[in-house]
Formats: C-alpha cells, structure tokens, sequence
C-alpha cells in the first residue's frame, strides 16, 4: 500500500511540484496519473522512488515513510520497484536477454536464477524471439518491452512508468500498455504517468488527474471523466 499524507514538493526558484498532495493506492491498483505537461506526475513518480525528497509531509510504502529512510534502505525500496522511463534507457551494445540479465547482474543474483529469470520475464513481454537483436534492430515498441522486462524480472511489487508510451506510435503504445496490464493482473501495483488522453480512454483504470500539483479528480474511466 501507499499513502502520499499532505505531501509538498517545491524546487528551487520557489516552483510547486506537487501541492498538499494527498493520495492512497492500494496493492494490485492500476493507476494512471494524468495531467497537462508540468502538472506534476513525474514530481509524483520521482518522490514514490525517493529520487526526491518533499519538504512536507509523509510517503508510507509497506508501512514505511520513506521520507525518513537511510541510503542504504533506499537501495532495499528500489529493489521492490520497477522502473520505466520514456526513453527506454537500454544499454546500446548489449542484446535483449543481456540488458535484461544485467539488472540482475548489478544485485548479485545467481548465474542460475538469471538464467531462468531473463527468459521468464522476455516472454511475459513478448519478445521472447529478439532476446538476441540489439536495441538499434527492434522496434520502439520493443525496445520498451525490453526496458519493461527489465522492470520486473526481479519480481518488484510495484512498478512506475514515466510516460512509457511518449515516444511511440498508437499500435506500439497499445502493446505497451497491454504488458502493463497483463503485469498488473499477476498482482503487480502498476502506476503510470501520461498524457496520452486516447490510451487513457482505452484501458478505463483509475484515473488520478493532476493540476498544479494538486489533485482535481480522482475517477475510474475516462481521462475527463468528473462528477459536478
Ligand atoms: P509533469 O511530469 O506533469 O510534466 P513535473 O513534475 O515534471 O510535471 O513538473 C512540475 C513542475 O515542477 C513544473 O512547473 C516544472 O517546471 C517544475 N520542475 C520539475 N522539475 C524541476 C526541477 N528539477 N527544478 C525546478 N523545477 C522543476
Ligand atoms: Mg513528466
């Protein structure tokens, strides 16, 4: 479970990130949190995987207020998330299977479990017959699956996606949130930033909508979906 208890970020300059924020997602929720470009949403995203730290207010994961944790357990917390960004961030000159394997690799998990991780996660993402293309010979759309195999092949209970389909066409994006949902259905917490009102409308989740920091609406559906 998380729970953001009147959570302010302000940046330098005096700019609002995220306002009194408050917002609870319970375990195997699918959440998208929407907003015009400079609401909030990656602020919300950074702040959930301790990138940031809020000058107000209390962010519980697992019963835990990870405002308050040390270095050494922000490297336990990370490894209960999966991370996605726009930009797929794969290493350039290493295969599929190996920019998946590698994030096993850098926690030390066994020769043994990676080899019957990598291949796990690859299928759930489809792509189990690139696993030997380099990022340059796939599609975008691969190349995000990749990056999303990469997310979860260390099982995290949560993953975060930032704008995950921002580069990507409408069919590659379709298949980018199909993988994310099939996540979510083996009880994966998944929570999305986007802007992208049509894959919004298309998966019908909940929808946490931002302005300013601040959240306006809170509905299941549609991205403009409100009761007034
Ligand atoms: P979104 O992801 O919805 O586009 P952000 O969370 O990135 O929104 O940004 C929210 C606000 O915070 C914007 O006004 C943005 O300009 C500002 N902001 C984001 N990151 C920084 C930063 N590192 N320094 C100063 N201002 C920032
Ligand atoms: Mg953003």
């Amino acid at each position: 479970m998380i729970e953001l208890k009147n959570v302010t970020k302000v940046y330098d300059g005096n700019v609002t990130g995220v306002d009194n924020l408050n917002l609870r997602i319970e375990d195997g929720e699918f959440v998208f949190i929407v907003g015009e470009s400079g609401s909030g949403k990656s602020t919300l995203l950074k702040l959930l995987m301790r990138e940031l730290t809020p000058n107000e207010g209390e962010i519980i994961i697992d019963g835990k207020d990870i405002t308050k944790l040390r270095r050494k357990k922000v490297a336990e917390l990370r490894r209960k998330m999966g991370i996605v960004f726009q930009d797929y961030r794969l290493l350039p000159k290493r295969t599929v299977y190996d920019n998946v394997a590698f994030a096993l690799q850098v926690i030390e998990i066994s020769p043994r479990k990676i080899k019957k991780s990598v291949p796990a996660a690859l299928n759930l993402v489809g792509l189990s017959h690139k696993a030997k293309s380099m990022p340059n010979e796939i599609s975008g759309g691969e190349q995000q699956r990749t990056a999303i195999a990469r997310a979860i092949v260390n099982n995290p209970s949560l993953v975060l996606a930032d704008e995950p389909t921002g580069n990507l066409d409408p069919r590659n994006s379709e298949e980018v949130m199909e993988v994310l949902e099939a996540i979510n259905m083996r009880g994966t917490t998944v929570v999305v930033a986007t802007h992208d009102k049509d894959i919004v409308n298309e998966m019908q989740k909940r929808v946490v909508h931002l302005e300013h920091g601040v959240v306006v609406r809170d509905s299941e559906g549609d991205y403009d979906d409100y009761e007034d």
